[in-house]
Formats: C-alpha cells, sequence, structure tokens
C-alpha cells in the first residue's frame, strides 16, 4: 500500500459488508455463493491516509484481517462512528500496534461511544494489574464540533441510525457515512460540494435502522456529490446485477476499493 501524496487523501474500503458480513454464516444464497470477489464483504470500515497517517474509520471485528489483507502496519488513530458491535469489536487488535508503534492508540468518539467502549473492553481501561495483554488506547471525546486531526479538519456529520444517533465523517471532499436511517438536514449542509460520498445501503427492503438502495439514491440527488459510493451492503444485493441499474456517478462499495481525493 502506497503512502498518499502529501496533497491528496487516500480512501480504501477494508470492509463493505454489513454486521453479519457476505457471505453470511450458514446461508447458501446466490450472493453468498457467488465467485464474483466483490460479492465477498467484510464488516464496514475504510482506512484514511494522508500526509504519510494512517486513520482507520471503526474497528471492526474483522479488523486483523482487513490490516494484514490491506498491508497495514500502522495506524495513527481511529476514528468510531458508533458502539455497535461490527463497528467496535476489533478494538483489541491494536495490540500488536501498539507494541510496534511503542505508544497507545488515540481513538475518537462520542461520550455515548465510549461510555459503551469502556464496558466491553473493561480490561482495557482499569487500573488493577493483570497478566494478560490488553489495547493501549487514549479515547479522545469528540461532539458535532470539527477538529483537527494531523492538520486536517475532520468534520462530525450528526446521523439517525433508528432511535440511535451515529456519527459520519467529512475530511476534505469526500465524507464517509454508514449505518444511517436519515440525515438531518442541519447534517445536509455539512455535505455539499463532495467529490466522493459513501451512504448506508443496506437493501431494498426497508429497515428500522439502516438507510436502503432507494433512500441512498434519493440522498445522492439531494446532495450532488461527484461520486457516490454504497456500503454496509447485506447479501440481499449482488454487486454486478445491483449495480447496472444505478446512475453513472454511484457504484457499490467493495472491499479492497481505493479512491483519491482532494484535501
Ligand atoms: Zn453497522
Ligand atoms: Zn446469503
Ligand atoms: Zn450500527
Amino acid at each position: 500500500m502506497s503512502h498518499a501524496d502529501h496533497g491528496a487523501i487516500r480512501i480504501t474500503v477494508l470492509g463493505s459488508g454489513t454486521s453479519s458480513g457476505v457471505p453470511t454464516i450458514g446461508c447458501g444464497c446466490a450472493t453468498c455463493a457467488s465467485t464474483d470477489p466483490r460479492d465477498n464483504r467484510l464488516r464496514p470500515s475504510v482506512l484514511v491516509q494522508y500526509g504519510g497517517k494512517n486513520v482507520l474509520i471503526d474497528a471492526t471485528p474483522d479488523f486483523r484481517m482487513q490490516a494484514l489483507r490491506a498491508g497495514i502496519t500502522r495506524v495513527d488513530a481511529i476514528l468510531l462512528t458508533h458502539a455497535h458491535a461490527d463497528h467496535i469489536l476489533g478494538l483489541d487488535d491494536v495490540r500488536p500496534l501498539n507494541y510496534h508503534q511503542k505508544m497507545s492508540i488515540p481513538v475518537y468518539g462520542t461520550s455515548a461511544t465510549f461510555d459503551i467502549v469502556k464496558r466491553v473492553f473493561q480490561y482495557a481501561f482499569t487500573t488493577q494489574p493483570s497478566q494478560s495483554s490488553a489495547p493501549r488506547v487514549d479515547l479522545v471525546e469528540i461532539t458535532d464540533e470539527p477538529f483537527d486531526l494531523f492538520g486536517l479538519q475532520v468534520v462530525p456529520v450528526r446521523l439517525m441510525h433508528g432511535n440511535g444517533v451515529t456519527l459520519g465523517f467529512r475530511f476534505g471532499d469526500a465524507a464517509y457515512l454508514t449505518d444511517h436511517s436519515e440525515i438531518p438536514d442541519e447534517s445536509k449542509a455539512r455535505l455539499r460540494n463532495l467529490d466522493v460520498l459513501f451512504l448506508d445501503a443496506l437493501r431494498h427492503r426497508p429497515h428500522p435502522t439502516h438507510s436502503t438502495v432507494e433512500q441512498s439514491l434519493q440522498s445522492v440527488r439531494e446532495l450532488e456529490p461527484r461520486r457516490a459510493f454504497f456500503t454496509h451492503i447485506c447479501h440481499d444485493l449482488p454487486h454486478a446485477a445491483t449495480e447496472a441499474g444505478f446512475p453513472a456517478n454511484v457504484r457499490l462499495a467493495y472491499d479492497g476499493l481505493e479512491l483519491e481525493v482532494e484535501r
């Protein structure tokens, strides 16, 4: 994996699948049985690289495999969108990075996200001595205020995920909006003039906490990014057949997809 040029941001899709991944355990449907590599979807995450820094958005249960597959040897920061299992359970796998980088890793998230992270990974936050190793992370609490990350402004984008709240993130001319059922109006103002927009698009059938393909196509029409990529995809959507019906500027994301945007 090459480092991004100083002036550009490189985005690599590490996982484009929904919470159970595709193929799904015990399923023999056409998508799960597909030989198209784009129908193999690990849990949802992207790597954002700029200025020699590697920033991970979400640490999935597949993080170990994603890091090995993408050749990731260093992570400088992790941004958490929310605390559902498919977005945080890979945090234990930063232990080898702690060892190689000789440092704890800053993790950015909301106080609500951290309440759950501290409970799930209680062993990483206790002061009790232990014979076992634990991930070393520094929790950096954020709200929806923009913040600086290694010289780049990151803009959190508040999203509704059913009754819950998640954060999307805008960096430069790109935005990554995973798990959401609705983009509030005040958040739409942060999503203008985008080159690249990632959107949750679980499936065609309605879901209480996720955007459907049709809802995300509507978001694309409204927000008018130059390019849009749908992610958090379940096995209802075979890659080639689903994409065939899309406008030219909308594609399904797939594991290993790499993009470059201006910062
Ligand atoms: Zn999810
Ligand atoms: Zn299936
Ligand atoms: Zn979720």
